[in-house]
């Protein structure tokens, strides 16, 4: 109805308004803008406050992978002969919890896993589909899929390419092939470098692409290598983890057995800042602690999650929130395609706070104390303020106006911050 208005306003400047205007015509002209930029108001205010018109994400997990890469605790699996059933139960499922969301609009689509791209273009864009008759789809802006550098081929981006996606998160990892040797990672650097040119080939101006920093054996000159190789790609976002090694991966299992060993603080520091500085003089914007993206190719999926944004999940592994309850299903794949179950909890004002205080600090806009002060009160408010002054972390903040912030530099100690900051 907005377009459908302003639309009508432009066209009868076209064909009807004068440059030169006499006293009379300029009096009426006035009185109709005068209305119509009351109505106007009134339209924004209704979409804005009307809960119908908020936005909302949807999140799928194809929870597939090929095989497990040496590090990874994210909920997967390798029997990919249930994957046409997992597929048809996540479309009943999506059908089913539709209401989760109350009637919201959909701003961002994600395909995640495990590994979204062993699906064929086709089947993602039935999800697509089905999103669009089930939701309010038009104010949609981002849909991203998840694609390892083994599945690109011409043909696969060729199909892609007829679909709804168009923001593309690369797991390369690194442009070292020891290393991606050393992580269990199916593709080479060359395949990796391959694979983006193929999707740049095709018209994807949006490419994210993940490094894996703190391998041990693999320091200073390798990362320097993998990331000047990744700039070069010209990419428009880039996420950059730290390697943790969680106990039910086959790196957790070599450390129990005393065959390997994390990287001590002093090098993740280091490397926490190569990748901060080298991304940062390419003109990358450091803006939450893991992600890095050039000017307006921020990532609107995540930033959401970041920003309290309600979210549908699908699948076995996905989670989901509606700004009251947060729910989870976690069942291994058999389990699920035999019937979906969920856990959940609702949240109370205090975790809602401890949320926002967690999620605001990781991201470079930081934690703004009105917000607090008006959603959770004064005296919450003024402990966070007296818990930022404390000496074991007030070095690492800082206040610009109403906020409090944590520097880029530092946000590998955000951690630190946020748990002396969450209430108990
Ligand atoms: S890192 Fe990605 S590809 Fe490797 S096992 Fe985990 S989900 Fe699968």
């Amino acid at each position: 109805m907005v377009d459908a208005l302003v639309s009508g306003a432009s066209a009868e400047r076209r064909v009807g308004s004068s440059p030169i205007l006499g006293t009379k015509e300029f009096i009426l002209n006035s009185f109709f803008y005068s209305i119509f930029l009351l109505i106007s108001k009134i339209i924004f205010n209704f979409v804005r406050i009307n809960p119908k018109n908020k936005l909302a994400a949807i999140y799928f997990h194809i929870p597939f992978c090929k095989r497990l890469c040496g590090y990874c605790d994210f909920y997967r699996s390798v029997k990919l002969k249930y994957m046409s059933q997992v597929v048809e139960t996540m479309h009943a499922e999506l059908a089913e919890q539709a209401d989760f969301l109350h009637d919201k609009s959909i701003r961002t689509i994600y395909f995640g896993g495990g590994t979204p791209s062993l699906l064929a273009p086709s089947e993602i864009e039935q999800f697509i589909s089905q999103v669009r008759t089930l939701f309010d789809c038009s104010q949609l802006e981002e849909v991203t899929i998840e694609v390892n550098p083994d599945d690109i081929s011409e043909e696969y981006v060729a199909e892609l390419r007829k679909t709804s996606v168009n923001r593309i998160s690369m797991g390369v990892q690194s442009l070292d092939d020891r290393c991606l040797q050393f992580m269990g990672r199916r593709h080479s650097a060359e395949q990796a470098i391959k694979a983006v040119r193929m999707l740049q080939g095709a018209g994807y101006d949006n490419i994210s692409v993940d490094v894996i920093f703190g391998v041990p054996g693999f320091g200073s000159e390798v990362l320097d290598d993998t990331l000047q190789r990744m700039l070069a790609m010209n990419v428009q976002h880039i996420s950059a983890y730290h390697l943790t090694i969680e106990e039910n991966t086959r790196f957790g299992r070599m450390m129990a057995k005393g065959e390997f060993c994390e990287v001590d603080e002093v090098c993740s520091e280091s490397q926490f800042l190569q990748v901060h500085n080298a991304l940062q003089s390419a003109g990358f914007e450091h803006y939450e602690v893991s992600n890095y993206a050039l000017k307006g190719c921020r990532s609107k999926h995540n930033s959401s999650y970041w920003q309290g944004v309600e979210y549908l999940g699908i699948g076995p592994g996905a989670h989901s929130f509606n700004g009251v309850v947060r729910r989870w299903c976690e069942q291994s794949v058999e389990e699920y395609i035999g019937g979906v179950e969920y856990g959940s909890e609702e949240l109370s004002t205090m975790d809602k706070l401890n949320e926002y205080v967690m999620t605001s600090l990781r991201c470079v806009e930081g934690l703004s104390l009105a917000k607090v002060e008006r959603e959770f009160g004064l005296q919450e408010r003024k402990r966070l303020e007296r818990e930022a002054s404390t000496d074991r972390v007030k070095r690492l903040l800082a206040y610009e106006g109403e906020c409090l912030r944590i520097a880029p530099e530092n946000m590998l100690l955000s951690d630190l911050v946020i748990e002396a900051l969450i209430a108990l």
